[in-house]
């Protein structure tokens, strides 16, 4: 496994892969989530390249960037036994230059939930992973059902650029009780980790309710509120059934549709979704 850091050292090390070329990009302190994604790539591809890039441009002012957990050493021992190629772990400078003005913006799709709460994330995040796509040139991009606006947005990105790169969407990969796999879960105390399992639990209860034939989407928003609301340690942002393509709020589902939220368990800012459909 080579780990490079300047993008000519990227380029020189990816004319060396062969085959289908798959990618992995991730803001590092890994965990089963993001090796979840190599596997799939490992399983689908002949070389895998994994980048570890925590991006400046996607956090807000009020954000968490500065205390962003990161464990280069960690993370690149967690990779090792997974058979990928190449690691790339550019800094800000590589990524950002001095005099940077470019940038990539999709419309429509990043403006509710997570565009609505985190004004200018999906820029940071659209503009990092093309610049991504194009050092790496992956032939298939992997990412994480988990942040599941991010994907619909790099799937439109995708086709919108003409990336020629198939995105390939991973299942969220859970705790035991449940909780959504994520960097930011190291924040939570032994009491707050108890209370995060609410996210799951509201939308089981939101899903079991689907599954019992209700199709009126506020009555799934409510069911989620409800539960939500019966733990004290919860602060909710948003609650959506939306179209799962658009993200547009349903008032009816019919089609493929997300269920999704947004939940402050004290400071820790949670996303969490199910799809239905
Ligand atoms: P991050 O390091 O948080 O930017 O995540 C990198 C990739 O891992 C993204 O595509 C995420 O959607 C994905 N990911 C994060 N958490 C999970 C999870 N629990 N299950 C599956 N994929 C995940």
């Amino acid at each position: 496994m080579r780990n490079v850091i300047t993008l000519e050292e990227l380029r020189t090390a990816r004319l060396s892969l062969d085959g289908t070329v798959g990618f992995v990009p991730t803001m590092g302190y890994l965990h089963e989530g993001h090796l979840s994604l190599i596997r799939h790539a490992k399983e689908e591809c002949d070389s895998v390249v994994v980048s570890i890039f925590v991006n400046p441009t996607q956090f807000g002012p009020n954000e968490d960037l500065a205390k962003y957990p990161r464990d280069l050493e960690r993370d690149l021992r967690l990779i090792e036994p997974l058979g990928v190629d190449l690691v790339w772990t550019p800094t800000a400078e590589v990524m950002y230059p001095p005099g940077y003005q470019t940038w990539v913006e999709v419309e429509a799709v990043t403006r509710p939930l997570e565009g609505a709460m985190r004004p200018g994330h999906f820029r940071g995040v659209t503009t990092v992973v093309a610049k991504l796509f194009n050092a790496v040139q992956p032939h298939k991009a992997y990412f994480g059902q988990k942040d599941a606006q991010q994907a619909a947005v790099i799937r439109r990105m995708t086709l919108d650029l003409n990336f020629p790169i198939e995105i390939v969407v991973c299942p969220t990969v859970r705790e035991a009780d449940g909780l959504a796999m994520s960097s930011r879960n190291v924040y939570l105390s032994p009491e707050q980790r108890k209370a995060a399992t609410v996210l799951f639990r509201s939308l089981s209860a939101a899903k079991e309710l689907y599954e019992s034939g209700e199709r009126n989407a506020e009555a799934l928003r409510r069911k989620m509120k409800e539960v939500l609301a019966a733990e004290p340690l919860a602060q909710v942002q948003y609650v959506s059934c939306a179209d799962y393509d658009t993200l547009e709020e349903l008032s009816e589902v019919r089609g493929k549709a997300l269920l999704s939220m947004a939940v402050f368990i004290g400071k820790t800012r949670l996303i969490d979704n199910f799809v239905l459909g």
